[in-house]
């Protein structure tokens, strides 16, 4: 694939979908997501030799959502090793990122660190042995991009705490179980800030480039995690990414990636590219229905999915 020309394969992949019927819809159960352009259409793609392509509103700022629970996660493994996964599992869920069911059976331990109650668990271990993990987390993002101006949107970790009522749900029920350490509000603060950060489809492709580079960041030549950790990160996403879509997103695109509620979706490839798309309108999983379609075409355009 080293004579690709990614441009010319994004562009045509822009042409084929711009104009497509999209079925889906905004989420609306924050009330911060609803005020999104829903007909916004971005792509970015890096590739691990720092060569950038991409079209439409690639350079626009939007809320990543859950796509930072791989952040999040990778700052856990950093500092406390494999004992996340005392508290946590690996394994795909088959169910919705805010489902409560499976906790209950399995007695508080979430399916993997990639749904909500599991990335809740992380932001729990994170509260407990960092003095202010919120600075941490976006010290440690920047640090590893080497772009200061990833933050936080207040307004949107605000309107989450307001309606988060499943998210209160889940945290409880582990608090019950034994699997949160901190103050139920302490957690959930860091969680809403979490899902708060925001990037541009180009921020978030440079972000995940460690991950398709062995855990080493191209943009500022520093090793992020091992690549055993890598390895790990990489396989979490494939399987658990897309919650009850997961499989379907490995059948069409065959690569790791994440998607957020706020339509944006990052996928790597490793030891070639990362690639974000951004398209606000959902589909009935809570994935970008024009997101999934843009990634589809680019690793059959390209032939580069990993299987
Ligand atoms: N902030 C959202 C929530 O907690 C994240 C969900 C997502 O992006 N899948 O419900």
């Amino acid at each position: 694939m080293a004579n690709i020309d990614y441009q010319k394969m994004l562009d045509e992949v822009a042409a084929e979908l711009r104009d497509i019927d999209d079925p889906g819809e905004v989420a609306t159960y924050i009330p911060e997501l609803r005020n999104v352009d829903s007909r916004k259409m971005g792509i970015h793609l890096v590739t691990i030799d720092n060569s950038h392509f991409y079209f439409g509103d690639s350079n626009e700022k939007f809320s990543i959502q859950s796509i930072s629970k791989v952040l999040s996660l990778t700052l856990a493994l950093k500092i406390v090793g494999d004992t996340v996964w005392d508290r946590v599992g690996v394994e795909p869920s088959g169910s919705a990122f805010n489902s409560l069911v499976q906790l209950e059976y399995e007695k508080g331990i979430p399916r993997n660190p990639l749904i909500n109650a599991g990335a809740i668990v992380v932001c729990d271990i994170l509260v407990d042995c960092l003095d202010n993990p919120k600075f941490r987390l976006l010290e440690f993002i920047r640090a590893s991009t080497g772009i200061s101006s990833i933050g936080y949107n207040p307004r949107m970790a605000e309107s989450e705490k307001k309606c988060g009522y499943r998210n209160y749900a889940l945290v409880n029920l582990m608090k019950d179980f034994g699997n949160i350490h901190n103050e139920i509000e302490l957690v959930l603060d860091m969680y809403f800030h979490l899902c708060s950060i925001e990037m541009t489809c180009k921020e978030l492709a440079q972000t995940f480039l460690f991950l398709a580079a062995g855990g080493v960041s191209p943009v500022v030549n520093e090793m992020i995690v091992s690549p055993r950790q890598t390895k790990r990160i990489n396989s979490i996403m494939q399987m658990c990414g897309f919650y009850d879509e997961a499989g379907e997103f490995a059948f069409r695109t065959g690569l790791p990636g994440k998607s957020g509620v706020g339509g944006g979706i990052v996928a790597i490839h490793p030891g070639k590219f990362s690639v974000a798309v951004w398209s606000p309108k959902l589909n009935k999983k809570g994935n970008s229905y024009k997101g999934m379609k843009l990634l589809e075409s680019v690793t059959t355009k390209s032939q580069s999915s990993i299987f």
